[in-house]
C-alpha cells in the first residue's frame, strides 16, 4: 500500500512539475477579429472590474499600428476602455486633447479614451530587485482600473531592439517625466564622414534636436529615440562606443519600469500581434518595411513567456537567433533575460496552436 502510495504521489509531483514549469502561449495564424478571439477565450478569465485596454494609437502618418477594427469585439466583450499615456515628443499625441483626435481619427471609436497622465502623476517608490531607478512615475488614472488588457504590436524599435509587451507597459503607462528617465543618456552621435547632409534625420527627429549646416545634435532636447539611426540611408548615426551598454542599460529600464507596474497591478494579460513587423515602432512616421512575412497572434498571462515566444517566431522566420540585431542593429534579448532575472515570468513556455491543437514545449534551460 505505501508503494502505491508513493507511486502515486512521485506522478502527482512529476505532472505538477512539468504544469508549473512551462507558461502557457496560445498562438494563432489568424490575423482577424475571429484570431482575436480565439486567443482571448483562452485568457480573458483573469479580466475582472474596470478593465483597461492597453493599445498604441498610431504616430500621425504611421499606418503599421494594429488596426482598431481587428479586435472591436474583444474589448466590447470585457467594456473595455482605451488607455495611453501622452508622449514625450512634438506630436498631437503630445497633449490630451490633440491625443484623443488622432486616436478617433485612427478608429479608435467603439470604447472610451482614457489619457491616463491628463489628471497627473502616480509616483512608485523602492521596487525590490531594481538597480536603475528608486522612483516610478505613471499615468495617474492607472489606479481607477481593477485589470488590464495589453494589446502590443510586436515589432522592431531603434534603442531596444524590439518593443512588444514589456515595452507597450512600461513606456506606454509612463509620464513624459518616466519616459525622459528611462531614454536619458541614450544620444546618438554622427560619423561626419559617412553623413552626406540628406536632412532625413532632420525631417525625422520629432523633438526637432537636430540642426544641419552645421551638423548637430542638441541633447538638452534629445530624448534618444532612435529614430534618426532607423531613417539615415548611410548608416552615419549610432550610438556611442559604448553602445552595447546604453543598449543594454536602455532595455534593463524599460523592465524595471513594467516590473514597477506589474507590483502595483497583477491583473494584466497579454496579446501580442506579429504583424507588419518594421524595422521602427508605431511613434515612427517611416517605421521602415517590414523584414519578415506576418506571423499571427499570441496571448499569454506570463509576460516573460509572450515575449519570448514572439522572439523566438520572429527568429526562426528570419532565419537566426537574434533577427532584431541584423535588422535593426539592436539586440532586444536583454528585456527578456533581464525580465526573467527579476523574477517577472517565465522562459519557459508551451506553445499551444490553436488553429491546429498542437502543443510544442520550449525549454531555455
Ligand atoms: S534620438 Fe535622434 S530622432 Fe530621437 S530625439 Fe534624439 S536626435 Fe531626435
Ligand atoms: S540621415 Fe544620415 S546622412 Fe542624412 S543628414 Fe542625417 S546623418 Fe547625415
Amino acid at each position: 500500500m505505501k508503494r502505491i502510495l508513493f507511486f502515486l504521489f512521485a506522478v502527482l509531483f512529476v505532472s505538477a512539475c512539468t504544469k508549473n514549469d512551462e507558461s502557457a502561449v496560445y498562438f494563432t495564424d489568424q490575423i482577424t477579429p475571429e484570431g482575436f478571439a480565439k486567443v482571448y477565450e483562452k485568457i480573458s478569465n483573469e479580466l475582472e472590474g474596470k478593465v483597461g485596454v492597453k493599445v498604441h494609437f498610431g504616430e500621425e502618418g504611421n499606418t503599421y499600428y494594429v488596426k482598431p477594427d481587428l479586435y472591436k469585439n474583444i474589448v466590447l466583450d470585457c467594456n473595455g476602455t482605451f488607455i495611453e499615456t501622452n508622449v514625450l515628443y512634438k506630436s498631437p499625441r503630445q497633449q490630451t486633447e490633440s491625443h484623443i483626435a488622432l486616436a478617433k481619427s485612427h478608429g479608435f471609436t467603439y470604447a472610451p479614451i482614457d489619457i491616463l497622465d491628463a489628471t497627473g502623476e502616480i509616483q512608485i517608490e523602492n521596487v525590490e530587485g531594481c538597480q536603475h531607478y528608486n522612483k516610478f512615475y505613471f499615468g495617474k488614472n492607472l489606479d481607477n482600473y481593477n485589470s488590464f488588457l495589453i494589446i502590443s504590436h510586436f515589432k522592431g524599435h531603434g534603442s531596444s531592439g524590439f518593443g512588444g509587451a514589456i515595452k507597450n507597459i512600461s513606456m506606454g503607462f509612463a509620464t513624459p517625466k518616466g519616459k525622459l528617465a528611462m531614454h536619458r543618456n541614450n544620444f546618438p552621435v554622427c560619423e561626419r564622414s559617412r553623413c552626406t547632409d540628406c536632412d532625413s534625420c532632420v525631417l525625422e527627429c520629432p523633438a526637432n534636436a537636430i540642426t544641419s549646416n552645421p551638423f548637430s545634435i542638441d541633447v538638452e532636447k534629445c530624448t534618444g529615440c532612435g529614430k534618426c539611426i532607423d531613417v539615415c540611408p548611410n548608416d552615419a548615426l549610432r550610438y556611442p562606443k559604448d553602445k552595447q551598454d546604453v543598449q543594454t542599460v536602455f532595455c534593463e529600464r524599460l523592465v524595471e519600469y513594467a516590473k514597477a507596474i506589474l507590483n502595483r497591478h497583477e491583473k494584466m494579460v497579454y496579446i501580442n500581434v506579429l504583424v507588419d513587423i518594421s524595422t521602427s515602432c508605431d511613434c515612427s512616421r517611416n517605421p521602415g518595411k517590414p523584414f519578415v512575412p506576418n506571423i499571427g497572434i499570441l496571448a499569454s498571462t506570463d509576460i516573460v513567456a509572450i515575449e519570448k515566444a514572439s522572439h523566438d517566431l520572429v527568429a526562426k522566420i528570419h532565419g537566426c537567433k537574434d533577427p532584431f540585431l541584423e535588422a535593426v542593429k539592436t539586440s532586444g534579448l536583454r528585456q527578456i533575460e533581464y525580465a526573467f532575472e527579476v523574477g517577472m515570468g517565465n522562459k519557459n513556455y508551451r506553445l499551444i496552436n490553436l488553429d491546429t491543437d498542437e502543443t510544442t514545449i520550449v525549454r531555455t534551460e
